[in-house]
């Protein structure tokens, strides 16, 4: 079976477009103004592949606009316009107000506006497409990542996947990270307080929805380069620290936190945002020449990880 990427290539990037970018980005790129571009973007959550029978409606509702807020601030935007499109299998008025009490609390907090939709009985699905504006001389690419760039990373990686080790009881945790770790799979927060000024800073981005290796190697294709990471410079909560929970870290989708590649002349203006409160914001290697991607472990070794990151068509 041919990967999910290699489908859309195969099937849907067929055409040259008319559009400023199309196919390959974490969203396409319309001509606005002299100054602007639209960024629009479209994300689809389903039960049984996105998230588990019975999640908590408010959560859904949040999670399904804030994953389509993070493809648009992966390009250096600002998201402003949503469609909602839901299918329902059938109607139970408490769980579609809990639904809407989410979707519009992270509507309100990252200052998007619902305007139009689709609605319609089916197994439960919900698909947003999300229009932003970006200022054009910030857009962040995938495909212009250079050499001796920084790689930047926020928040703690991992948290996710291990949110939802615990749901399918495969993992035991201590209560207080057992409830942050769920909470991150099903409300991620992002990072709107530092898109614009990364944005300034920065050459690419990609927003890390299927795991930190698959989305660094996306940047990394597009740009045609490699890169050298530090396994010890990951972000990670200090117990999945501790017990060695590496590959989760860099494999475990749905963390919804954002990679930014930067030229070294800015890694003081980096690093003072970083110091910033409330932002996370963390080193943890540098774009190479040569097309490979390295991870090194604290003794200096090349680190291998089993997985590189999620696939829905991957052959098992
Ligand atoms: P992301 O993880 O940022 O949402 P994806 O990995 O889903 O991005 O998609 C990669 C690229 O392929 C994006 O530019 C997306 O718009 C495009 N794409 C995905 N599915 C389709 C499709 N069915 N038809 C056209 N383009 C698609
Ligand atoms: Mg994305």
């Amino acid at each position: 079976m041919p990967s999910e990427f290699s489908l859309i290539d195969k099937y849907f990037n067929l055409y040259k477009t008319k559009a400023y970018k199309g196919i390959g980005d974490d969203a396409a790129l319309l001509k606005k103004n002299n100054n602007y571009l639209w960024a629009i973007s479209t994300d689809m959550l389903n039960e049984k592949t996105h998230f588990l029978p019975n999640t908590n409606p408010f959560n859904l509702g949040w999670k399904a606009l804030a994953v389509n807020i993070s493809d648009i601030y992966a390009m250096g935007g600002i998201p402003k316009f949503a469609l909602l499109a839901i299918a329902l299998p059938k109607l139970r008025e408490d769980w579609i107000k809990e639904f809407s009490k989410g979707l519009f609390s992270c509507a309100k907090k990252y200052k998007v506006e619902l305007i139009g939709g689709d609605t319609s009985k089916g197994p439960l699905s919900i698909s947003i497409c999300l229009l932003g504006e970006v200022l054009k001389n910030s857009t962040l690419l995938r495909s212009k990542a250079k050499r001796e760039d920084d790689i930047w990373v926020t928040g703690e990686l991992g948290l996710a996947a291990l949110g939802l080790a615990k749901l399918k009881n495969k993992i035991q945790l201590p209560e207080s990270l057992s409830r942050k770790a769920i909470s991150r799979l099903e409300k991620p927060m992002l990072h709107s307080s530092i898109v614009q000024k990364m944005a300034k800073l920065s050459h690419s981005a990609i927003d890390i929805s299927d795991g930190l290796i698959a989305d660094l190697t996306h940047i990394l294709e597009a740009s045609k380069v490699g890169a050298c990471i530090s396994l010890q410079d990951i972000p990670m909560d200090p117990w999945m620290k501790k017990n060695k929970l590496f590959d989760m870290a860099l494999s475990g989708g749905d963390d919804y936190q954002l990679i930014f590649t930067a030229p070294r002349r800015n890694r003081n203006k980096i690093n003072m945002i970083s110091k910033l409160p409330s932002v996370k914001l963390a080193k943890i290697g540098v774009i190479k020449k040569e097309k490979h991607l390295n991870i090194i472990d604290d003794k200096g070794s090349q680190y291998k990880i089993k997985k590189k990151g999620y696939d829905h068509f991957e052959t098992k």
